[in-house]
């Protein structure tokens, strides 16, 4: 998944930017309300977390702004903010979850999850397509009854795809789900991390369609 933190508090953006890297999160993180928008005008995500007091516009300015242009991306607040109106005001500004500060950072990454899935069109804690199943809590692939561990990248590479069986991603965007900004993309990772899950899973768990990308089968 790649998540766009929105904070400017220093130290919780640090904490929970480190949580979301070890998570095998892609994460870009800005400290103010004004860049938020800016990110999201030119990037996709799959998650923004968003804090609500921010120098320059406001949390529930951004929120509007992404909501008002018709973006669907799932937002979590976070935020010390705890009035019942502050509360109401981001639900009905279109957020679709709340965590208060302080959280633990457990409960933060349950909920992300949860958010995900829900827009993902899956209610439960599994992604899969019929032949795979994968676990986002446990990062564990099962396949024709076998189960295996998975590597971070590979997690966020077969994640990224299972969203959407049957949807190609390109490579610049499997490449998107894997790195942040201003990390440095190796050549030919996507195509390592699709060799070593085909090599777990069978070379047909992950279809390729020359010239475009990659899928997963919806349903075979
Ligand atoms: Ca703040």
């Amino acid at each position: 998944m790649r998540v766009l933190l929105v904070e400017d508090d220093r130290m919780i953006g640090e904490a929970v930017e480190a949580a979301l890297k070890d998570t095998a999160y892609a994460v870009d993180w800005v400290r103010d309300g004004q860049m938020a928008i800016e990110a999201l005008a030119s990037h996709r995500y799959d998650i923004v977390l968003l804090d609500l007091g921010l120098p320059r516009k406001d949390g529930l300015e951004v929120l509007r702004s992404i909501r008002g242009r018709d973006d669907a991306v799932p937002v979590l607040i976070v935020t010390a903010r705890d009035a019942l109106e502050d509360r109401i005001a981001g639900l009905d500004a279109g957020a679709d979850d709340y965590v208060l500060k302080p959280f633990e950072m457990a409960e933060l990454l349950a909920r992300m999850r949860a958010v995900a899935r829900r827009k993902g069109g899956t209610a439960g804690p599994l992604l899969g397509n019929g032949v795979l199943s994968l676990d986002m809590a446990t990062k564990v692939v099962t396949s024709n009854g076998q189960s295996f561990a998975l590597s971070a990248r590979e997690f966020a590479l077969l994640e990224a795809l299972l969203i959407r069986p049957g949807a190609i991603l390109s490579r610049s965007e499997l490449e998107d789900r894997i790195y942040g900004w201003g990390m440095e993309v190796e050549s030919n990772v996507v195509e390592f991390m699709i060799h070593s899950l085909r090599k777990k899973l069978g070379s047909d768990a992950i279809r390729n369609v020359r010239g475009v990308g990659w899928l997963v089968p919806k349903n075979s």
